[in-house]
């Protein structure tokens, strides 16, 4: 497999809105499927078009680093009756009345320009992609998920559409330029080989209400986040059993790195994710359908301490 990146970010960020912008036209994308690999997918609660679930040992490692600010959760909407659990209002996807869930990357808004544009949009992107080069921040490091260096590997084995494919067929180029793929992933997880490791279940449905509904509106608090990541922290790969221990460890780390607000996070690794997502979202808000240069991501993330990248030229 070998893949034409530079210009591109198709899978770190939703260009969804660009289809729209114009063709008028939606397209189905859909990354992080309940399961990892199911047929029939069902539909989450969040419009993250290409989500990037990590697995338990992934959660663990950005909590120990403090960069639990940059996840989030990502549950379903239920699709038979009897497989769900009612909260909210909503009939969430569970598994023996535990609701399901994947963690993984926010996207906060920021000034791109993906899939070959010249001027830059306000779009969903990756908490870790460079918005100036279009390069993952955390490449190469311990944090870089399974998921990103399996993509499109994935789909690629599984025989669905690549985000590669569908870049090529909106906007041209060569993005995929060589599809076989020799070995079936290692990371490839499915349907209950899943659940512990990347599918997670949460033991007590009661201490979901409100959750559920603002995970549905897109405004989770940094409680919200901090508890579905505890309870990734606590499970155990192939069972639906949690640990209270690693719960704990989990929610306090979580929470020391989630500051609400504009302080700096508590912990010694303090991370500069928490305080460039409200940034950028602040920036967004007030700049009232204007689009800066993605240069400014130079005052938002690096000034905070987040990994330059090094550009295209310096990998040729
Ligand atoms: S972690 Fe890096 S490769 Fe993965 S989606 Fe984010 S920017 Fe892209």
């Amino acid at each position: 497999m070998e893949v034409n990146c530079e210009g591109c970010a198709g899978c770190c960020l939703d260009w969804k809105p660009l289809l729209e912008e114009t063709e008028g036209g939606t397209a189905r994308r859909a990354r992080g499927s309940f399961g990892d690999g199911e047929a029939d997918r069902r539909v989450p609660l969040d419009d993250d078009p290409n989500f990037v679930p990590l697995t338990r040992e992934e959660v663990r490692t950005f909590l120990e680093r403090g960069q639990a600010a940059a996840l989030t959760p990502r549950f379903w909407h239920a699709r038979e009756e009897n497989e769900g659990v009612e909260i909210d209002g909503y009939r969430v996807a569970a598994v023996a009345g535990r609701p399901a869930f994947f963690v993984g990357l926010r996207k906060p808004p920021k000034p791109v320009a993906p899939v070959g544009r010249s001027e830059p949009s306000w779009l969903p992107t990756c908490v870790f992609l460079d918005p100036t080069t279009l390069q993952c921040r955390i490449h190469d490091t311990e944090l870089y998920p399974d998921e990103c260096s399996a993509y499109p590997t994935h789909n690629l084995a599984l025989e669905h559409e690549t985000e590669c494919e569908r870049v090529e067929a909106a906007a041209g180029g060569e993005r995929l330029l060589d599809r076989d793929v020799e070995h079936e992933p290692e990371s490839l997880l499915l349907g209950v080989q899943a659940i512990g490791e990347k599918l997670f279940c949460h033991p007590d449905p009661d201490a979901l209400e409100g959750l559920i509904r603002r995970c549905a509106n897109g405004d989770l608090t940094a409680a919200d986040r901090a508890e579905c990541l505890a309870v990734a922290a606590a499970s155990s790969p192939g069972t639906l059993a949690t640990s209270d221990h690693h719960y704990e460890w989990g929610r306090e780390r979580a929470l020391a790195a989630m500051v609400d607000g504009d302080e700096p996070a508590r912990n010694d690794d303090s991370s500069w994710v928490g305080p460039a997502i409200r940034e950028w979202h602040r920036r967004r808000t007030a700049a009232d359908g204007a689009v800066p240069s993605a240069d400014i991501a130079a005052a938002i993330e690096t000034a905070r301490g987040a990994p330059e990248t090094p550009g295209w030229d310096a990998l040729e």
